[in-house]
């Protein structure tokens, strides 16, 4: 009854009093534009997350979508943001998408930030985690056929958003949200970061909400049934436009690498985790919000980070006849690479993505699944209430473990990354890398 009457009055200070924009300034006029568009697949496509499942999808909860977000300073400048209710954001899947872009819009690559939910009740991609299923090759070509047409919605759903461009009201603020827990052993009691960082974009006259950005770091793993669903991000995207008709909600998943719902398991409760979160940025936006200020900057760069070691053929071999199914089928496969010819990488090319939206957010993107402690340190690093970091993002190549983590192994520190067909675990020294090149980023776009 008190969240009820916590909603309604929410619902009351959106639309009776109208939104507070009274602090926006007149003379900076940016612009914001949206799209919108169904990805669920036409057809009973395998499902992607669990290595476990045998079936492809039964049916849907609800539509999965992508939606795009194009926000442009005063002085012209444009960035887009793409979430989606995706397992990943394969690499060639950003290169083609993005070259696109750059084609028909002149957007370059630094401008997009490529977002999935991670839902684990979403198609599988023509990725390196599909390898986790071991596809018979008739539910192969379903994937195949899936990719390229995802491809093509996902550039018009940013043509959408590009045409869509108007006058608009830009604010931001932090939230929080409870239902993450920390999902290594002892469950729930490490590191966490409950908060939802939320971009709110209102009309030029500050009376309609237009769309509204936000995250939250926790894997969308409430549900492991054969459904197309957006688990809760899916929920709380739904949630946010059911009451503010015409408007898009667009989620962006923190570094929720080591982070779970919990409990989980039943769709009543993944719906709940939705309504939580959809209330948090509610709750947000019918408060006060700093408007956004002053000019956008974005920067995009790689870093080569590298794997603890190339295996041998020798190591391969050993694989190949003692390790668990996955272990032997991927050493398979890199013995016929070392018999080709071929070099096996030591490095992988890791996105670190910063944007400076205004003067008041500086907003950090990294790829894979990384794990809280890197969102913690982050903020800690380039200011508490004004740094957003997003993970699962321009690239899902795998986890991305903090020095403890990987220190300890275990799944997200090692066993996970035959699913993602890596060689090895990390090399030492990977959070330190990532950390300086965000720091080092973040200072050179002030
Ligand atoms: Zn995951």
């Amino acid at each position: 009854m008190k969240r009820f009457l916590r909603i309604v009055a929410l619902w009351l200070v959106g639309y009776c009093l109208g939104w507070d924009s009274s602090s926006a300034p007149a003379a900076e006029v940016y612009q914001a534009g949206f799209g919108k568009v169904v990805i669920t697949p036409d057809e009973p496509t395998p499902m992607s997350g669990y290595a476990g499942r045998t079936a492809p999808a039964k049916g849907k909860i609800h539509d999965l979508y992508a939606r795009a977000a194009a926000l442009r300073d005063p002085a012209g400048k444009t960035i887009v943001m793409v979430s989606t209710d995706l397992i990943g954001v394969p690499a060639t899947m950003a290169q083609t998408i993005c070259a696109e872009i750059e084609k028909r819009h002149g957007i370059t690559r630094a401008d997009i930030m490529l977002t999935c939910s991670h839902t684990h009740c979403g198609p599988a991609l023509d990725d390196e985690l599909t390898f986790m299923l071991f596809l018979p090759d008739a539910e192969m070509a379903k994937v195949k056929r899936y990719q390229p047409i995802l491809n093509a919605k996902l550039i018009d759903v940013v043509g959408q958003a590009i045409a869509d461009l108007k006058p608009a009201q830009l604010a931001t603020g932090i939230g929080k949200a409870e239902f993450a827990s920390h999902r290594r052993a002892p469950i729930g009691v490490g590191p966490i970061d409950h908060e939802v960082p939320v971009l709110r974009v209102l009309d030029a006259e500050g009376k309609t909400l237009r769309g509204v950005l936000f995250g939250y770091a926790c894997h969308n793993t409430t549900m492991s049934f054969e459904m197309y669903c957006g688990d809760y991000a899916g929920f709380a995207q739904l949630y946010l436009e059911d009451h503010h008709p015409g408007a898009v909600a667009l989620f962006h998943l923190g570094c929720g690498g080591d982070q779970n719902p919990l409990p989980r398991r039943k769709i009543e409760i993944c719906e709940k985790y939705g309504r939580m979160l959809g209330v948090a940025v509610e709750k947000v936006m019918s408060q006060t919000m700093p408007p956004v200020t002053g000019a956008f900057k974005a920067d995009l760069q790689r870093i080569d980070l590298p794997f603890a070691s190339v295996p041998t053929a020798a190591d391969l071999e050993i694989k190949k006849t003692k390790g668990g199914k996955h272990d032997q089928v991927l050493a398979d496969k890199l013995l016929k690479r070392l018999a080709a010819g071929e070099k096996l990488p030591a490095t992988y090319p890791y996105p670190v993505q910063v944007w400076q939206v205004g003067s008041g957010v500086t907003w950090v993107a990294l790829g894979g699944e990384i794990t809280v402690e890197y969102s913690l340190r982050i903020k800690e690093q380039l200011g508490q209430g004004r740094t957003w970091v997003t993970g699962y993002a321009n690239d899902v190549m795998c986890y991305i473990p903090s020095e403890k983590i990987l220190a300890e192994g275990g799944y997200e520190g090692e066993t996970s990354q035959v699913y993602y067909q890596k060689p090895t675990k990390w090399a030492p020294g990977i959070e330190k890398a990532i950390v300086d090149k965000v720091v080092e980023m973040a200072a050179k776009s002030k």
